[in-house]
């Protein structure tokens, strides 16, 4: 595994990002990464026997802008033909410029817009910054009051302001507490109360592993305000695993007592949907209907993707994945 950064070598420890030498992609090696010698061109697949078994996602790359190995991950970023740049760890796709707003719009504002009054909003992961941007909508409206993050890798937020500022662009805004830490290790040791937590986290190969289980959800209850709500990537959809979303969502619910589970349109997540999980120890919510809504002008300000009859329709699945979700396990 070579450590190149546009060009250059770093140590695998590194915490910055030097100047522009284009990388030679004749001569870069990466899993990922292959000439295809009938068009030309060179591809990003991405693969994972465990997670995406006998599939792959693939993008036309132009251009290799970064690749290093942190103390954390694998940080690859090139310019695809057809998405814009792409940010991938450990060989998987975390955003593109073209579809990340789905992702990032819907996570957000799900629970944002179900609680009564989100003042204080804890983020697990986020290193793009995405999620950020879409927070700083609700500072700017004075309905969030602070907001705090902890990523454990400030590469990825550094390399974020970089070739993806479009997203990462309010990193070092007054109202956002920047914690570099694991967030597992935050939550388990943090006397604040939120009134909403987003995990925007890698999938749970790598340093997200912990934030698939119950010991988790335990956590995240802990730090939650009365009425809280908390929402999770699940990292799978309906066409990947369901079996894993099931035993994911029952998880959950050993620790919240409402959990619905919703998904967004994403072409660049392998089957072009990505599932999240939103929680809350209040029964009596509704969560796949906004509490506060926008008119439609201030919504076409504020957003691309979400609105309100989007929020409800992420929770609507087909009918198969529905029933499978709702059958107990003891008859499967
Ligand atoms: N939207 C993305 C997705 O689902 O593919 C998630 C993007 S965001 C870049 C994920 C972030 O979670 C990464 O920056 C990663 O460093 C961070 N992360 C992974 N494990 C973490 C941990 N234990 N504590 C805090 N952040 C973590």
């Amino acid at each position: 595994m070579h450590d190149y950064q546009n060009g250059g070598s770093v140590s695998s420890t590194s915490t910055t990002v030097e100047q522009d030498t284009p990388i030679d992609i004749t001569t870069f090696n990466h899993d990922a990464i292959s000439f295809d010698p009938k068009t030309s061109k060179y591809w990003f697949y991405e693969k994972s026997a465990d997670a995406f078994p006998g599939q792959a996602f693939g993008l036309q790359v132009d251009q290799i802008l970064y690749h290093t190995k942190s103390q954390y991950q694998d940080i690859l970023i090139f310019k695809s033909s057809s998405f814009g740049n792409v940010l991938v760890l450990n060989g998987i796709i975390q955003c593109t410029e073209k579809d990340e707003f789905a992702y990032q719009e819907l996570i957000t504002h799900v629970p944002i817009m179900s609680h009564p009054s989100p003042k204080k909003v804890l983020v697990i992961g986020g290193g793009d910054c995405g999620v950020i941007r879409e927070l700083i909508k609700h500072v700017e409206d004075q309905t969030v009051e602070s907001i705090t993050m902890v990523e454990i890798d400030d590469m990825v937020i550094k390399l974020s302001t970089k070739y993806l500022p479009q997203m990462a662009k309010y990193h070092n805004h007054p109202k956002l507490n920047l914690i570099i830490d694991d967030g597992f290790k935050f939550l388990r040791e943090t006397k604040l109360k939120f009134d909403v937590i987003i995990t925007d986290s890698s999938d749970p190969e790598g340093p997200a592993e912990e934030f698939f289980q119950v010991n988790y959800f335990k956590l995240l209850r802990n730090a939650l305000n009365h009425h809280g709500i908390v929402i999770m990537q699940s990292s799978e959809n309906i066409w990947l695993n369901l079996k894993y979303l099931k035993n994911l969502i029952k998880k959950c619910k050993y620790v919240f007592p409402n959990v619905k589970f919703c998904q967004c349109y994403m072409p660049s997540y392998t089957s072009g949907q990505l599932g999240l999980l939103v929680a809350t120890t209040n029964d009596s919510f509704n969560l796949t209907k906004p509490l506060r809504v926008f008119d439609r002008k201030k919504e076409s300000q504020l957003f691309k993707y979400y609105n309100q009859l989007v929020h409800q329709s992420s929770f609507i699945l087909p009918t198969w994945a529905q029933d499978y979700l709702e059958i107990d396990e003891e008859s499967i």
